[in-house]
């Protein structure tokens, strides 16, 4: 008899699993329908031996010290700063937008001082900020808009950016320095051996048993278990009752190149031209030293893996549903990026998870507590 059944073995999945088999002696059946544990974080050496990530490249950074230091108990990391530049009018620029950028696209030596001053004078003032639109023009104004952000977000969503809530790219930051990293996190690091390698060292406890290749409801019935613990799609476990929550899928193509590099930085992005979005150089990620690298082009498209839940009010709405059939439903937890519709990063996950065992554990020693035990 199994105590719980876990549906994915990405990161929401594979912290259930780690926290209840090593705390609190649970025995748990973890099931994956994929060939491989790790979820979208999942890395594996391709054919020419260069360390991919096969569902597109994940940077970790945090500012939570608790999901740094949990996960640091499955892998050493190496620090690394992640940096993307943007292919804007013929010449690669830094992104996020900072001093550096708007002096060379517009050929001026303007200082930090001065840049506040010069995105004001193209900012349009909004009373109400209420779409992705928005907090872009009224931050930098429409040219740089029109240069760096519409065309890819409408690549990426196949929106308009004036369809898309503002969270979309609230969070896009405007440096009026020359800082060019992509994030600020305190905690910026990737596991020095890869993803899979830390997820193995997760999941190698002797009360957790994996089963991959296989979709829970082909065994369901067949396996005793007392509680769920879902980080699939919330619609697909109640049968799309309400409808399906709509999610924007990518398509990836790799190619190796048979030189040392590929180009100047980890990411470059393609706003205005190409059907891709980006293009990834492996090798900056993970600090593999090989003689050839790996590259990866994103291509956005509507069908495929449910990749991003799409931020529009009406889906929320729509999750919303679905999230009060879930509380209703005993003896199953939904947590993760899928179970919850939510664009969450790595570390949000990890932490959505550890919240989740905690309430779990308090809930079961209250529940001994009223039994006497
Ligand atoms: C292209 C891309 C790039 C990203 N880059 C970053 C990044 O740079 N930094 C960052 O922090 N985050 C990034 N993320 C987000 C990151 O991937 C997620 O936060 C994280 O993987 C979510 O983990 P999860 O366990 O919730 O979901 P998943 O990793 O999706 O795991 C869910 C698992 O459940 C399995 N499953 C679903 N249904 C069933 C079923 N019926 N039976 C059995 N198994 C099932 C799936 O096969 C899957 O393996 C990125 C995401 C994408 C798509």
């Amino acid at each position: 008899m199994f105590d719980y059944l876990i549906v994915g073995a990405g990161f929401a999945g594979s912290v259930m699993a780690e926290r209840l088999a090593a705390d609190a002696g649970k025995k748990i059946l973890i099931i994956d329908k994929r060939m491989h544990i790790g979820g979208n974080a999942y890395d594996h050496h391709d054919d020419a031996g260069v360390l991919v990530h096969k569902y597109g490249p994940h940077i970790f950074h945090t500012n939570s010290r608790e999901v740094f230091e949990y996960l640091s108990r499955f892998t050493e990391w190496r620090q690394y700063q992640h940096r993307v530049q943007a292919w804007v009018d013929g010449q690669l620029l830094p992104i996020p937008i900072n001093l550096e950028t708007i002096n060379r696209m517009y050929g001026l030596k303007l200082t930090s001082f001065e840049l506040p001053q010069f995105f004001e004078k193209f900012a349009e003032k909004r009373a109400v900020v209420k779409t992705s639109e928005d907090v872009i023009v009224s931050k930098v104004g429409r040219e740089l808009y029109e240069k760096f952000f519409r065309n890819y977000t409408r690549k990426q969503w196949d929106l308009d950016p004036s369809e898309l809530d503002a969270a979309v790219t609230a969070r896009v930051p405007v440096r009026t320095n020359n800082d060019d990293r992509y994030f600020t996190d305190t905690y910026q690091a990737m596991p020095k051996y890869g993803y899979t390698r830390m997820f193995e060292k997760m999941l190698a406890h002797p009360n957790i048993k994996v089963l991959l290749n296989t979709d829970y409801r082909e065994i369901q019935k067949a396996i005793p278990y007392n509680e769920i613990i879902y980080t699939g799609p919330v619609d697909e476990y109640f049968d799309y009752r309400y409808g399906r929550l709509p999610y924007r899928s990518l398509e990836f193509k790799f190619e190796t190149v048979n030189k040392d590099r590929h180009q100047p930085v980890a990411v470059i992005n393609y706003p205005n031209d190409y059907l891709y979005t980006r293009v990834t150089e492996f090798k900056y990620l993970t600090g593999q030293e090989h003689h050839k690298t790996s590259i990866v082009y994103e291509y956005p498209k509507a069908s495929g893996d449910p990749y991003y839940p799409i931020p529009r009010s009406e889906n929320t709405e729509l999750y919303r549903k679905y999230q009060m059939l879930a509380a209703a439903t005993h003896g199953v937890y939904f947590v993760g990026r899928l179970a919850t519709y939510k664009y969450y990063n790595m570390d949000q996950v990890v932490a959505q998870a550890l919240t989740l065992y905690s309430k779990i554990t308090s809930q079961s020693r209250q529940e001994a507590l009223a039994h006497g035990a």
